[in-house]
């Protein structure tokens, strides 16, 4: 299969390649140049595990990578998740289910497309007998991920930067207590802005990016939105068949990745009813889908802070379709957002999303209603898909992450301090980061010296 650019002006890769690029040089996003039809696969689906129908699904793109060689990555790409199930669905209560997507190595659903990118880069370098150095900023969990991702693997190092104090402790504990010589965590004085924009300079230097055979880890990478696909399949084939007609998924949002994901695989012929894009209070998302305008706003930092976005880097793919497939057009949205901080979309499919949004005031309330009347804890991010669920509709709400990474805001709510082992054993483990100026020559420097 081939992948296209959303702007029209990359000429079409195959699936390694355009992994590999990640934003396309047009500046768009990778799409398949036609979506696959998965509605006669129902059935035979149904009894797969989790790593076989992620094989199944990913040999229809990745066309360019022996079958059994990707059967092989996919299958190392789950074998750290703690649960049986990879992404074990669990009833509530009549049409409430959770999706827990927090059993992975840094228990955030996050772990779902980086271990299998991870996986990709090693097997690229083994192919193309090449290092790889792999450059991200983070402000909190695609760091501890993609670090995770690429743990030990021989002819990769991964270069994170992040801003020096203004990471949760366990975050930072996940990305600089991993004991791997290939992961260098950069905490940067500065704020995540000035990270982001010392490794935009960075990758901006293409002699520089070359040499080194750079790659950026980010949100938009197309490895992520197809394995992201695979929960939704999984977890809609877990569903009795008299509700999988009327299922609504309750996705917290931020980047628009995730959802994005259900949203393609119900494209795909996955009978999927509907999604609620559940924003916290950096609601650009929950303005668009209520209102039809798409204006950027302030970042302002909460207490889901994965979420804590001004524009949707995913979004673009969403636009894509929302005009009909046109290129010319996708460029003019692009543009006139650039230019002016909006874009008002005429019309597009109500019925599909539905939009909610959740302030800070509200999630430790919720926390506390969802132990109530569950008995079940969930992370401040889960807690915005629970503000509020849709009457007549099966509601699947994703769990993001673990409630051991945010053990002070469940505290507040419910007087319980959830632990996890993996996040226990950090606490005893050297802190080993770098500090540097948010400064691209400071961080060239470094990376310079350190690259494979
Ligand atoms: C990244 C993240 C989100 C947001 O996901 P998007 O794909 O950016 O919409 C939500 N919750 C958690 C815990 C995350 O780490």
């Amino acid at each position: 299969m081939r992948f296209i650019s959303t702007r029209g002006q990359t000429p079409a890769l195959g699936f390694s390649d355009a992994v590999a690029t990640g934003l396309a040089p047009d500046g768009g996003l990778f799409l398949p140049e036609t979506l696959p039809d998965f509605s006669g696969d129902l059935a035979r689906f149904e009894k797969l595990g989790y790593a076989e129908l992620c094989f199944e699904f990913l040999r229809v793109f990745a066309t360019d990578i022996p079958p059994a060689t990707l059967r092989g990555l996919v299958d190392a790409s789950y074998t750290r998740f703690a649960d049986p199930a990879i992404a074990p669905l669990k009833p509530l209560a009549k049409n409430l289910y959770v999706l827990e997507l927090f059993h992975g190595p840094t228990l955030a659903f996050k772990d779902f497309a980086l271990q299998l990118l991870g996986n990709l880069y090693e097997h690229q370098c083994a192919v193309r007998r090449q290092t790889i150095n792999v450059l991200g900023a983070t402000s909190g969990d695609t760091g501890a991920a993609a670090i995770h991702g690429l743990l030990g693997k021989p002819g990769t190092a991964i270069f994170i930067l992040y801003p020096d104090g203004r990471v949760s402790p366990l975050q930072e504990r996940q990305m600089a207590c991993t004991g791997a010589t290939n992961v260098f965590a950069l905490a940067v004085d500065g704020t995540f802005d000035d990270a982001q924009n010392a490794l935009k300079e960075i990758l901006g230097d293409q002699a520089f990016r070359t040499r080194h055979r750079l790659s950026a880890v980010n949100s938009i990478n197309l490895a992520r939105v197809l394995a992201q696909c695979v929960y939704y399949f999984y977890a809609w084939l877990r569903l009795p068949a008299a509700e999988r007609g009327n299922v609504e998924f309750v996705v917290p949002t931020g980047n628009f990745g995730n959802v994005l994901a259900g949203w393609m695989l119900q494209k795909m012929g996955v009978p999927i009813r509907s999604f609620r894009v559940a924003t916290n209070q950096n609601d650009i998302l929950y303005r668009m889908f209520t209102t039809g305008e798409y204006r950027m706003g302030a970042v302002l930092p909460s207490l889901a802070p994965s979420m804590d976005i001004q524009v949707a880097s995913n979004f673009e793919r969403f636009i894509y379709f929302a005009v009909g497939r046109d290129p010319a057009k996708v460029r003019e949205v692009m543009q006139t957002f650039k230019a002016t901080g909006g874009y008002t979309f005429a019309n597009f499919n109500r019925d599909t999303f539905t939009a909610s949004r959740c302030t800070d005031a509200e999630i430790p309330g919720i926390i506390a209603r969802v132990h109530r009347e569950h008995g079940y804890i969930a992370d401040p991010h889960t807690a915005c898909g629970f503000q509020k669920l849709a009457a007549g509709r099966v509601n699947v709400v994703l769990a993001t992450a673990s409630p051991a990474k945010f053990p002070d805001t469940i505290r507040t709510a419910i007087g319980i301090e959830p632990t996890h082992p993996s996040l226990e054993a950090l606490k005893s483990r050297p802190v080993v980061k770098h500090r540097l100026r948010a400064e691209a020559a400071a961080i060239r420097e470094f990376v310079e010296r350190r690259a494979v």
